[in-house]
């Protein structure tokens, strides 16, 4: 097999533009129902682009938003994408106890298999929220049935990341079969730096290439994910939030199709139940 085929890990967090971490402190849940949705949209935008390049991806989904858009939902899974959860309503796990993660988890899974009609076994946690204040969140996502999750950025970040965590798939759970595929991070120089999201939309593509490239040489797949929001230049402005969260939010969406299209291009992706599969082959 050549290092090029390695089959990465392509992922969409599929959350409204007012459901991001970066706004949580400005934007009040008890509001968003009367805020401008627009994640029909931006998330069609982003499977036409997959349809274009023939991609197969995962879609992480807040619960919240496929219970109300069956429509999208069905969408996704009739052209062959995986739909997975992304938690009820973008609350991250460190913020929960093991029952409330449980519950939320719950909440979503139910949301998400009905507006679908397909099986749900992947997870990932709202802002890469599992980390050394989780240690009950692997074990309850293997007793609820979850095949994989990927919910650990091995990073230090200034929001979130654990950095001593495996930077390659591993068991988080004795002898489950839950499978951890942290998000991709490259290394250079003996320091990890980020890929995907806004790491990717505001750095040239060619670090996410090095890394993708870094990764597939230790036969290892990558994983990316980014955001329907990201492809939306058209989005309301909270003016409201940090200046730091609003420049790291809205720079550069209007390149960001073109890029991911590059992307597409440069590596092999597929959905991320496949690639937990081919690990366990
Ligand atoms: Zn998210």
């Amino acid at each position: 097999m050549n290092e090029s085929r390695v089959l990465n890990g392509m992922s969409v967090d599929v959350e409204e533009w007012f459901q991001v971490g970066a706004f949580e402190r400005t934007i009040d849940k008890d509001d968003w129902e009367g805020l401008e949705s627009r994640v029909v949209d931006s998330t069609e935008r982003v499977l036409d682009l997959f349809a274009e390049r023939g991609t197969k991806a995962t879609f992480f989904t807040l619960g919240w938003v496929a219970a109300r858009h069956g429509a999208l939902m069905r969408r996704i899974v009739e052209e062959g994408h995986e739909v997975a959860s992304h938690g009820w309503d973008h609350q991250r796990v460190f913020t929960m106890d093991a029952a409330a993660f449980r519950a939320d988890l719950r909440r979503a899974h139910a949301a998400l298999e009905d507006a679908s009609g397909a099986k749900v076994v992947g997870y990932r946690a709202p802002s890469f929220s599992i980390d050394t204040r989780t240690p009950w969140a692997h074990p309850v996502l293997a007793e609820e049935g979850y095949r994989y999750s990927s919910s650990v950025a091995p990073i230090r970040h200034d929001h979130y990341g654990w950095r001593e965590s495996p930077r390659f798939a591993w068991k988080p759970v004795g002898d489950a079969a839950l499978v951890e595929l942290p998000v991709t991070v490259g290394e250079a120089i003996g320091r990890r730096f980020a890929t995907g999201g806004g790491f990717f939309r505001l750095l040239p593509a060619a670090v996410t290439d090095f890394a993708l490239r870094q990764v597939n040489a230790e036969r290892q797949p990558g994983m990316f994910y980014f955001h329907p929001w990201e492809v939306d230049p058209g989005q309301p402005r909270v003016h409201a939030a940090p200046l730091r969260s609003r420049l790291r939010h809205y720079s550069r969406q209007g390149a960001m199709v073109g890029k991911l299209r590059g992307l597409l291009e440069r590596h092999h992706w597929g959905r991320v139940d496949a690639v937990v599969e081919r690990l366990a082959s």
